[in-house]
Formats: C-alpha cells, sequence, structure tokens
C-alpha cells in the first residue's frame, strides 16, 4: 500500500519533494503557515505575496547553476514557467571566456537570474498544476504524533488543535523548523553541529529606470571593507539586489537599518554608486535587515540507525549553510529530489527509506556544511583578528587557497575559472575545487603574485564608512515604486 505522505512547509525544499513524489506516483498533503501566492498574475510576487514563514523572502537570492540543472532533470517545466515570465538564462563563464576555450560542458554553469519570490512562484504553480497535490494553505502546523512507546511519527497536528494520521512527513519547515524541538519533547534527540555565521544583512532590491545603461553582468559585484562585505545580486524583471553583510560587532553600522545611512554607505562605495542613482534605478522596498544565520548541519541517522522513523528532514531542516555562498536552495532541490527517491525505493521499509536518504545526501551535507563553516571561520578571524588556532591552520590555508589563489584566476586562467565556478556552482563536489596539484601550484603562483602587488585603494575605509554610516542625515527617503 502506498505511504500517506504529509509535506510539512512549502518553501523551496517542500515545493520540490511534492513535485517529486507526485511525479513518482505518491500523492502527498503539502501544509503551509503562509498564503498562497496572489492570484492575479500582473502582481509582483515580490511585494504581493505575504511569506511572513519566509523571513528571507525579500532578501537577495542567487540561484546556483545547480538548481537550474536539478529543475531541467526533475521539473522541467519549473523552467518553462521561469522562461514564460521573461527570466533570463546566463551562461557568465561563457560570457567572460574567449570562445576557443569553452567546451560544451561549460553549460553546466547556466543559472537563472530571478529574484526569490520568481524562482518560488514557478516552483509553486507547478506544484498546484498536480492534482496529487493538496494544499492545506494557510495552515501552520504545532507538533507530530508519535506511535505509543517508540520513536515513529504517525501524524502532524496543526495548530487548531486537529490531527492528520500519516505514515511519513517530510520535515520542509527550513531552517527554523520546530520538529527537532518536538522531537526532544518526546524523547527523541537529534544530534546537530551548528556554527554562528557571524553575520548581518542590510539588503534592497531596485528596478532599472527603463533605458538604463548599465551593463547587468557588471551587477555580479563582490567587494570587502573589513568588516563589510557587498554583493550584487542580478533579479528578474530588470530588477537587481544589493546587500551588505556586516559583522554583529559593528554597532557603528547598525544604522545602515536606515535608508538614509544605507544609500549613503552606497554612495561613497565607487562599485556600488552607479546602481543607486535614481537615473538609473528605483527602490522596490525599504532596507531588508536579518541576522542570526547559521551553519547548521543535523543528523537523523546516527550509528547508522535512524533516531526516528517516518519523517526525512529536507532541505535547512537537514543542513543549513551561510546564506552568502548562495548553495541553500540547490542543495534544498537536491535533498528534495533524493527524499522522493528514497520513498520509490522503500516506500513500505521506514528505516529503509531512511537509510537510503541519508545514504544518497550525507556526504554532501557533511561537505558543504564543513566548507560553510570553514569560509566564515577565515573571515571571522580575519575580521576579529583572533589568531587562527593550531588545529585550524592548515584549513584556513586551504580555504586561502581557494577565497584568494583560486579566485584570482578567475579571468586570467581558463581552468582556475572552471574551478571557481565549479565551487559557487556546486556542479561538482563543494571540497573538491583544489584537489588537482597543477591548479593548487597555479593558484598558489598567485596568491604569491598578490602578495607583491600592493593593494588597490577605491572609495572609503572601513573607519571612514563608519563614519559616512554614522553621520548621515535622515532625508527625504527615495520612495519605493
Ligand atoms: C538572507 C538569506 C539569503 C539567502 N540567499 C540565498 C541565495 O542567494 N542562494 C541560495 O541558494 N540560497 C539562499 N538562501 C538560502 C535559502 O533561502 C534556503 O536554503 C532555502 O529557502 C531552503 O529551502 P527550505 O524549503 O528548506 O526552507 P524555506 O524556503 O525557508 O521554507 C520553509 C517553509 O516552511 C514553512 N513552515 C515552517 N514551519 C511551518 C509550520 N510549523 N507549519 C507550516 N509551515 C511551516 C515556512 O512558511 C516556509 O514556507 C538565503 C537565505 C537567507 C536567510
Amino acid at each position: 500500500m502506498k505511504p500517506r505522505i504529509v509535506i510539512l512547509g512549502g518553501g523551496i525544499a517542500g515545493l520540490a519533494a511534492a513535485i517529486g513524489l507526485v511525479r513518482r506516483g505518491y500523492p502527498v498533503a503539502l501544509i503551509e503557515r503562509d498564503p498562497p501566492p496572489p492570484a492575479d498574475e500582473d502582481l509582483d510576487p515580490f511585494l504581493a505575496w505575504k511569506r511572513r514563514g519566509v523571513p528571507q523572502f525579500r532578501l537577495p537570492h542567487g540561484f546556483s547553476a545547480r538548481a537550474r540543472t536539478l529543475l531541467a532533470e526533475h521539473a522541467p517545466e519549473v523552467l518553462d514557467r521561469l522562461r514564460a515570465d521573461g527570466i533570463e538564462e546566463v551562461n557568465v563563464f561563457k560570457t567572460f571566456t574567449p570562445a576557443e576555450f569553452v567546451r560544451p560542458s561549460d553549460d553546466e554553469f547556466t543559472v537563472v537570474w530571478a529574484r526569490r519570490s520568481a524562482f518560488e512562484l514557478a516552483l509553486r504553480r507547478c506544484a498546484e498544476a498536480e492534482p496529487g497535490i493538496t494544499f492545506l494553505c494557510p495552515e501552520l502546523a504545532g507538533g507530530l504524533s508519535f506511535a505509543q512507546g517508540e520513536p515513529r511519527v504517525t501524524g502532524v497536528r496543526l495548530a487548531d488543535g486537529r490531527e492528520i494520521a500519516t505514515d511519513l512527513v517530510l520535515d520542509c519547515g527550513g531552517g527554523r523548523s520546530r520538529t527537532s524541538r518536538w522531537l526532544a519533547a518526546a524523547g527523541v534527540h537529534v544530534p546537530a553541529d551548528t556554527q554562528d555565521c557571524e553575520t548581518v544583512y542590510f539588503s534592497r532590491y531596485y528596478r532599472f529606470t527603463p533605458g538604463c545603461a548599465l551593463p547587468r553582468n557588471a551587477m555580479l559585484l563582490r567587494g570587502e571593507l573589513e568588516s563589510l562585505m557587498y554583493i550584487g545580486f542580478p533579479g528578474d524583471h530588470d530588477t537587481f539586489g544589493l546587500c551588505f553583510e556586516v559583522h554583529p560587532s559593528e554597532e557603528d553600522l547598525r544604522p545602515l537599518r536606515n535608508t538614509w545611512a544605507w544609500e549613503a554607505a552606497a554612495r561613497s562605495i565607487p562599485d556600488l554608486a552607479p546602481w543607486i542613482d535614481p537615473a538609473n534605478a528605483t527602490p522596490l522596498d525599504g532596507i531588508q535587515i536579518m541576522g542570526g544565520h547559521h551553519n547548521a548541519r543535523r543528523y537523523f541517522v546516527v550509528d547508522g540507525r535512524p533516531v526516528v522513523t517516518g519523517l526525512l528532514p529536507v532541505g535547512d531542516a537537514l543542513c543549513t549553510t551561510n546564506p552568502a555562498y548562495g548553495w541553500g536552495a540547490s542543495m534544498a532541490l537536491t535533498y528534495a529530489f533524493a527524499a522522493a527517491e528514497a520513498v520509490a525505493a522503500h516506500e513500505n521499509d521506514p528505516v529503509a527509506m531512511a537509510l537510503a536518504y541519508d545514504a544518497a545526501t550525507a556526504t554532501e551535507a557533511d561537505a558543504v556544511y564543513r566548507e560553510s563553516a570553514a569560509m566564515d571561520r577565515a573571515r571571522i578571524y580575519r575580521i576579529t583578528g583572533q589568531e587562527v588556532p593550531e588545529h585550524d591552520r592548515a584549513e584556513m590555508e586551504r580555504q586561502r587557497l581557494i577565497a584568494e589563489g583560486v579566485a584570482a584566476g578567475v579571468l586570467s586562467d581558463v581552468e582556475l575559472s572552471r574551478a571557481f565556478c565549479r565551487r559557487i556552482n556546486l556542479t561538482g563536489p563543494a571540497d573538491a575545487v583544489i584537489n588537482n596539484p597543477d591548479l593548487v601550484l597555479r593558484a598558489k603562483d598567485n596568491l604569491r603574485e598578490r602578495a607583491a602587488r600592493p593593494p588597490v585603494e577605491s572609495g572609503p575605509d572601513i573607519q571612514r564608512l563608519r563614519e559616512i554610516v554614522l553621520t548621515a542625515e535622515p532625508t527625504l527617503e527615495s520612495s519605493p515604486a
């Protein structure tokens, strides 16, 4: 008999898992606390879709090439929908690499340029078109039910007290999913590794003014002023996001939450100034702020046994990485389709299902967690001036080689550029970027060259930026369109 399946959470992982399961012949009920997207397709979902359950909904997202490849393989109509919605597919590697060096396999670096709202809407509409998916939405899940005396999930309790009996729950509740707490209350411990990302986002989306001549590729900007990093995110429908990521100890930069201080900071940085010039772009909304980011890896299989059956953690509920690296959505899709596969392979054997899912996902979840946490430690040691402890030195050297040695070759060395693109796009294992000894030598040469070159000063230093932010005067804000 087919298992009764409930998906808890209808974000990226939940929608993809629902599509993956229904395609394999499993009807599902999907519980999502937020309301559905507005029916009026003319409304911009970025502003019109109310997503309290996804605090990052209006914060910048870039979708790695892995996400596009997974959709092409498992749910191509999501890509069709994105295309029909006018969303661009872009291969920056191919754009910047001389044609004679481009190989057919470089198509693997093609990405979609979309805001989170457009990407998720495409997934949602495709899921809605599936008669096998029943949406319980808006509906808040408030707990789980368990079999008497054994760690086996038998139902989901809704916040209003109703219960939905089920054989399997896919926990797609995101990084803030309450499932681990519900399990703990039932005596089931889910071990976890966590590491604070120590970063706060202050971001804003804009729309290009018609006829704006700024080259869209140049939007992929990234720069660092000690404790502050800035990143540009190309979006859909002539939009783009700009984000400051700031270390939480930077009290003087907290006024960045105010439009006038944020704009003063952006105006003072030559890379950013043209993008916020009212002649070129108009803001879509106010400053979006989000802190409290953590890397987290939760272990639902310990010593070769599932800690609970009837429950598979999918997406951020299984593993969360620092959003700055842009891996979360593609890993959510990876886990979602792997979960559907494990269900299909072991529909009536919950232990075998949990083990198969773990076998399909654990190595990669471990790798992205390790890499994300290590990149964060490298940044945190640098910003806080802490001495790198002995046990972390080799790893920090490795991270430096990737972040500086490999990245420095992106525009001058096709193989280093490919290695770099593979890492950021997760088209190969996250930790494999410098496994090739020849590339390691070239990356080391780059490090030596960099060290010998005087730093290029452009724009304010961090102390000057603090002053600019602290002294920025409230102005008549450029109001969102
Ligand atoms: C600031 C920020 C920027 C990011 N930028 C990027 C990026 O550039 N690229 C990238 O790939 N990733 C990025 N990410 C990560 C990405 O957003 C996540 O990895 C991805 O959304 C994970 O998908 P998910 O489905 O697991 O969780 P979510 O997308 O968070 O979805 C969880 C869903 O579960 C619902 N839910 C939760 N609890 C309940 C409940 N009790 N009852 C009912 N419904 C519930 C929520 O409402 C929500 O819809 C970013 C994250 C943040 C925080």
